[in-house]
């Protein structure tokens, strides 16, 4: 049970139908899904409107519904369902949530960052598990409704809850942040995703801070060391940095790539493993140590909580396809600093004689999006092999890659079909591509087909 219909009068005083001790064990904002005891809130979003899907919603289970105060009521609305008036309903699942976390009282810790924090949120709740009863958002629903929603599914003797806070504007952080309330804020690293929306990078940086603004006065921020724009703000709260400057609190000494993954030592001691390929994946670990640390976790825990994580899929996701060919799916995603450190960890792979880098369009870059897509070729040399790319900006990689650097073969494909049909000219065991464009371009369908 999270709480029952009667604590949700006390916070919702509008409503009609019966008030009792009945127990709300699930929040849902989906009338597809099928739960028992659920409070169903409608949203209104841009294409649908979920007040439009309460009789659907009542078939499914739920037993108490929010309701828009300006909507009207359908006709013979069930008289023994517990109805609560509300003036938004994205607020009031905001509101709860915020009411609920109070209660329980756990532990916080927010992820933000440009890149990263799906990863990062996935190895700090795999190191917290091995000590205590963890909840943390479950795949990357890092919105302000995913981030409620999440709260809202958080078993009542959660001790530590860790939420991936996303946004693309101004103010976003800073609303999610107030319903969290983090203990701890850590802001994985600062690139350029979502630059259309905030100008530059020193923008990117300000809309990441809004962490600060909800955290706990004795809270404690730990961020990217490596970052200039993250180490001057004053924001009043303790900091802690990672990173592999010398500077920082937690340094990163050597690192060890493979297809297996990361091993790296750490100044304060120890050797660390992680399953995930990269020296950016190195330091998201780092941000889990340090937390880890900070929650009295042992370091046994700690290293074999992160050696045998769980990474939510098609992050640097190694398989092997076709051949014996070594395929890394990293099409979750993609941000200029992502292809770029995907790049970088390809080229240091050991043991590889042919390194294929098959890439996308990075979107959402605005007026930047061409100078951006050509300067991903500044990291594009040998050991890399091939580049083959799809779609219209990802063109620019092409032809920079093609002016520059003649010892690498270099094709662009219009369609698919014919990128596809490339492929397998590299499948054999000495070989390894890479798969890295944005969402929108779905490329893990060539994974699909090729496996
Ligand atoms: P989203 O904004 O889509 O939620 P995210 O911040 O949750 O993304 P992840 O899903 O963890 O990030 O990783 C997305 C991509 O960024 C992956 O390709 C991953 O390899 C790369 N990446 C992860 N961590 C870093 C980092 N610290 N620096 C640069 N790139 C990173
Ligand atoms: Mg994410």
């Amino acid at each position: 049970m999270l709480f029952t219909i009667k604590w949700l009068s006390n916070l919702f005083p509008e409503y009609k139908g019966p008030i009792s001790d009945a127990p709300i064990d699930n929040v849902i904002t989906d009338s597809r899904l099928e739960t028992e005891n659920a409070l169903f809130i409608p949203i209104i979003g841009e294409r649908f409107d979920g007040h439009q899907f309460v009789y659907q919603a009542l078939e499914h289970g739920a037993k108490a519904v929010f309701w828009d105060k300006k909507k009207e009521l359908p006709e013979h609305f069930p008289d023994h369902i517990s109805l609560f008036f509300v003036d938004d309903t994205t607020e009031a699942l905001q509101l709860l949530a915020m009411k609920y976390r109070e209660e329980i009282n756990p532990k916080v810790i927010g992820v933000t960052g440009s890149n990263g924090k799906t990863t990062t949120k996935d190895l700090v709740a795999s190191v917290v598990k091995s000590s205590y009863i963890c909840h943390y958002t479950k795949g990357n629903l890092n919105n302000h409704i995913g981030l409620p929603l999440t709260i809202l599914s958080m078993p009542r003797d959660t001790d530590v809850l860790v939420v991936e806070m996303g946004m693309n504007h101004f103010g976003e952080i800073e609303a999610l942040s107030r319903i969290a309330k983090p203990d701890y804020g850590i802001i994985t690293n600062i690139g350029e995703s979502h630059i259309e929306f905030l100008g530059s990078r020193e923008g990117i940086a300000k809309a990441k801070l809004e962490i600060t603004a909800g955290m706990k006065k004795d809270g404690l921020l730990i961020v990217d060391g490596d970052e200039p724009l993250l180490l001057h703000e004053q924001t009043g709260l303790e900091k802690m940095t990672c990173g592999y400057g010398k500077e920082c609190d937690y340094q990163i000494r050597e690192v060890h790539l493979s297809i297996h993954g990361t091993r790296f030592t750490v100044s304060r001691g120890g050797e660390f493993s992680i399953p995930l390929a990269g020296r950016h994946h190195a330091k998201n670990a780092l941000f889990a140590i340090a937390v880890a640390e900070k929650l009295g976790i042992s370091s046994t825990e700690i290293k074999d909580s992160l050696a045998s994580m769980e990474n939510t899929g098609m992050r640097f996701e190694m398989l092997k396809g076709k051949n014996g060919v070594s395929i890394i799916n990293d099409a979750y995603n993609a941000s200029p600093t992502s292809v770029k450190g995907a790049i970088e960890t390809v080229k240091q792979l050991a043991g590889y004689e042919e390194r294929v880098l098959v890439l996308g369009d990075i979107l959402e870059l605005g007026s930047h999006a061409e100078e951006m897509h050509a300067s991903i070729a500044e990291v594009i040399e040998k050991p890399i092999t091939a580049v083959l790319t799809y779609g219209e900006k990802a063109k620019l990689i092409s032809e920079s890659v093609k002016k520059n650097r003649r010892d690498i073969l270099c094709k662009h494909f219009d369609t698919k079909e014919a990128l596809l049909h490339e492929l397998p000219a590299y499948f054999h065991e000495n070989a390894v591509i890479l798969f890295k464009a944005s969402r929108k371009l779905q490329f893990e369908t060539f994974i699909e087909s090729i496996i």
